[in-house]
């Protein structure tokens, strides 16, 4: 069906793995229907499939489609509100906006923007944080088939603490949370996940009818489950405080029966030795969000700590606190994060942040076996990174000393501005979003 030829970057291995980053200059991927078929040089993928298109994307990079573990559809429009911690941000910004969803066509045109986003961005999966309204959800899944994305998000749920307009009851949270699993979940490339705001917006009940909701999905190929946890000091007391006899933060999920390898907890920057081991015992993930961490003060994320634990971590936006969608950035942020640590963080080489934006993802999401590099058998999801002449990037990856370093410069430079194509399973999904390349340049 199609050749599509240039210098692919992937990280196929283990996070950290030595051997790290496979390199392939001028390597021709076969794909039919969708799948990588072939991984072989442009001559030989020519003379077995002569009757196949070649798209040419030399001069740039291609790489894995970019997964995003956690990003909040409803606060594309207030990313920016900086200069304020968790509490007083969600007070004052994120809340305000998500009531504003209860307008379903207000919402569409919100699903909108965040999936332009997304794929502008490069981003081919993603575990979504969706609204409090159920006909903002469909919305949401309705514009997200539309895009051909891959995405993962459920309706957000509340019983106290937040705006009234946002709450609802455990009982109410059932039933619509049912009649939307049972609509969206294993349709095409969407999935549902049960998504209780946070322990501190959640009761015992409301808690209890998330497990009933994950179950209700079967085991193995079920429902998913994401949350938050332990992202800000003050959050995690109050939590503390409102459940009482509670050994921390990770339990009020875990006793709903909530923390299984088909759960993604976001931030996690203050867990205590036991929270780390429970999640590891679990396969559970964890999706670091630097930049968000970053901009609310939240803290330094204890990277070491989760891999020596045995937890897995991968890569969100978080959006609406976070600096945008472009997970290039959060891979550089994520190293920022942890040079700052100093002695207690993680190095991360430019291998290790392709893998924590790429394969960590995917598997975190239950992909692994569909996504995350551009493996023979994986789909094409797929990014071409094609920076513009005499832009800061393309000078400096004309510099490059070897594909590592090239993509040591695509972290510390790459942008939205640079994403010229990006295909999930075979189809183009940025030309809807994107000016044409003569445009571009
Ligand atoms: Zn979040």
């Amino acid at each position: 069906m199609t050749i599509f030829r240039g210098t692919v970057l992937d990280t196929p291995g283990e996070l950290g793995d030595p051997a790290g980053l496979r390199a392939a200059e001028d390597c021709a991927l076969v794909v039919h229907g969708g799948v990588v078929v072939a991984r072989t040089d442009p001559a030989s993928a020519r003379a077995t499939y002569p009757d196949d298109d070649v798209v040419d994307l030399r001069g740039g990079l291609l790489v894995p489609g970019l997964v995003d573990t956690h990003v909040h559809f409803p606060q594309v429009r207030i990313i920016g509100g900086l200069g304020m911690s968790l509490l007083t941000w969600l007070r004052d910004r994120a809340l305000p906006e998500e009531i504003r969803l209860a307008d379903a066509e207000y919402a569409r045109s919100v699903a909108r923007d965040f999936l332009r986003g997304l794929a502008t961005s490069g981003t081919t999966t993603a575990l979504v944080f969706g609204s409090h309204f159920p006909q903002a959800v469909d919305v949401l899944f309705e514009e997200a088939e539309r895009s051909g994305l891959r995405v993962t998000s459920g309706l957000v749920l509340s019983d106290r603490i937040l705006h009234a307009e946002l709450l609802q009851t455990p009982e109410t949270a059932l039933a619509a949370g049912r009649d939307l699993a049972e609509r969206w979940h294993g349709r095409g490339r969407l999935r549902y996940a049960v998504t209780p705001r946070f322990s501190l917006s959640t009761t015992e009940a409301m808690l209890d009818v998330c497990g009933e909701l994950l179950r209700a999905g079967g085991p193995g190929g079920g429902r998913w489950f994401t949350s938050h946890v332990n992202e800000n000091v003050e959050e995690v007391g109050e939590v503390l405080g409102l459940f009482p006899g509670t050994r921390h933060y990770v339990d009020t999920y875990d006793r709903h029966g909530l923390v299984t390898d088909r759960s993604v907890l976001a931030h996690n920057v203050h867990p205590t030795d036991h929270e780390l081991e429970v999640l590891a015992a679990a396969g559970a993930a964890v999706a670091h969000c630097p930049s968000s961490n970053a901009a609310l003060g939240s803290g330094l994320f204890p990277l070491r700590r989760h891999l020596d634990a045995g937890v897995r971590v991968a890569l969100g936006s978080d959006v609406g606190a976070g600096t945008g969608f472009c997970l290039l950035k959060e891979g550089l942020q994520a190293y920022l994060m942890q040079q700052l640590l100093g002695a207690d963080g993680a190095p991360l080489g430019a291998a290790d942040l392709l893998h924590l934006a790429t394969r960590s993802g995917a598997t975190a999401l239950g992909l692994g076996d569909e996504v995350g590099d551009l493996s023979v058998g994986r789909q094409f999801d797929a990014v071409w990174v094609r920076p513009r002449a005499g832009g800061t990037l393309e000078v400096a990856l004309r510099q490059a000393t070897d594909p590592t370093d090239a993509l040591a410069k695509l972290f510390t430079l790459g942008s939205p501005a640079d994403v010229a194509s990006v295909w999930v399973g075979g189809d183009e999904v940025t030309a809807a979003y994107t000016p044409t390349a003569g445009e571009r340049r």
